[in-house]
C-alpha cells in the first residue's frame, strides 16, 4: 500500500514538473511573439521631489498583455526573458520606445523630466549595450542627462569588476545611474563607492513600516545618511500613504515614488493625450 502510494506520488510530481516546464517553454515562445505582436507596452510611474512635490522623473515599467492570460507582471516575465537572449531584445525595445516617448513629451510640455529605465543583470553582459543606449539617445534626441539607468543591487554585486566597467562606459555617455532595490543585497559602503552611481533607491520593504516602527525608520535613516555621505540622491520606493511621506521628509530623503504619489499608468493618462 505504502509503496503504491509512493510511486503514485512520484509520478504525480513528475507530471507536474513536466507541465511546469512545458508552460515555461510555451511562455517563452509567447514572449518572443509578444515583441512582434506589440503585446508589450510601457507604463510610467511618477517620481516626486519630496521638498517641492513636483514630478521630476518617471520610471518606465514594462507590461505584457497576453492574448489568453491577460496582463502578466514583469516580476514573472522578466526572469523568464533573462534565461535567454530574449532579455536583450526586450531591453533594446524598451530603450528605443521609452526614450522616443519621453523625448516627445519633454518637448511638447516643455518640462525637464528624467526617464528611468530598468536594466537587468544580463543586459550588463551584452557587449552591444553601450552602443544601444547611445543609439537610442541619438535617434530620439533625448539629452543624456535626462536618462537614468537602474540596475538592482544584486545585479551589481554579481561581478563587481565587470559591472564597474560597463557602468563607467554608460556614465561616459552622460547618462545617470541608479542602484535599485537597495537593501535587498549585501553590498557595503566600500563597494558602493567604487561604482559610478548617482542615485540610490531604497527598496519598498524598508519603507513599508517606517510610520509605525521606530526600528524601520532608524534603518531607513541610516541608509539615507550613508547614501548622502557618498553624494547619492536618495529615492524611496513604495510610498503608500502620507504618513510614510512625512517620515521620509523628516529623514531628508530626496525623492519618493509609490502608489500614494501615482500608480504606473499609460503615458496618455499621465501626460494627457499626445498631440
Ligand atoms: P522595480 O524597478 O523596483 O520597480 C518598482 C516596482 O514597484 C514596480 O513593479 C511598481 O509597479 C511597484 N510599485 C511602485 N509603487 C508601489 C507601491 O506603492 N506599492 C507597491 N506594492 N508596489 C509599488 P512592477 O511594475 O511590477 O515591476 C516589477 C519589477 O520588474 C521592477 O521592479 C523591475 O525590476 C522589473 N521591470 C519592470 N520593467 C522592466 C524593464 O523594462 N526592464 C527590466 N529589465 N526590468 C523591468
Ligand atoms: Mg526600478
Ligand atoms: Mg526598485
Ligand atoms: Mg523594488
Amino acid at each position: 500500500q505504502a509503496k503504491t502510494l509512493g510511486r503514485a506520488r512520484y509520478e504525480f510530481f513528475d507530471v507536474e514538473l513536466r507541465e511546469r516546464m512545458q508552460r515555461r517553454l510555451r511562455m517563452e515562445q509567447d514572449l518572443r511573439d509578444a515583441l512582434q505582436n506589440e503585446e508589450l507596452w510601457t507604463a510610467y510611474q511618477p517620481v516626486v521631489d519630496i521638498e517641492s512635490g513636483e514630478m521630476v522623473a518617471v520610471e518606465a515599467l514594462l507590461r505584457w498583455k497576453h492574448p489568453a492570460h491577460g496582463t502578466i507582471s514583469p516580476a514573472e516575465f522578466i526572469p523568464l526573458a533573462e534565461e535567454s537572449d530574449l532579455i536583450n531584445l526586450i531591453g533594446k525595445y524598451v530603450l528605443r520606445t521609452t526614450t522616443r516617448e519621453i523625448a516627445r513629451r519633454r518637448e511638447q510640455l516643455g518640462i525637464d523630466l528624467n526617464l528611468k529605465v530598468n536594466l537587468s543583470a544580463r543586459q550588463l553582459d551584452d557587449p552591444h549595450l553601450v552602443a544601444g543606449v547611445q543609439d537610442a539617445l541619438k535617434t530620439t534626441g533625448l539629452p543624456p542627462h535626462a536618462l537614468t539607468l537602474e540596475v538592482t543591487e544584486s545585479a551589481l554585486m554579481r561581478d563587481q569588476a565587470a559591472a564597474a566597467e560597463v557602468l563607467t562606459s554608460l556614465r561616459d555617455l552622460g547618462v545617470s545611474l541608479a542602484i535599485d532595490d537597495f537593501g535587498t543585497g549585501y553590498s557595503s559602503l566600500a563597494q558602493l563607492q567604487r561604482l559610478p552611481l548617482d542615485t540610490l533607491k531604497i527598496d519598498r520593504t524598508f519603507v513599508t513600516g517606517i510610520a509605525e516602527s521606530r526600528d524601520a525608520a532608524a534603518i531607513v535613516k541610516s541608509i539615507i545618511a550613508m547614501a548622502h555621505a557618498v553624494d547619492l540622491i536618495v529615492v524611496a520606493e513604495g510610498v503608500e500613504d502620507e504618513e510614510q511621506l512625512t517620515v521620509l521628509r523628516e529623514l531628508h530623503c530626496d525623492q519618493a515614488q509609490g502608489f500614494h504619489l501615482g500608480r504606473p499608468a499609460p503615458p496618455d493618462e499621465l501626460f494627457g493625450a499626445a498631440g
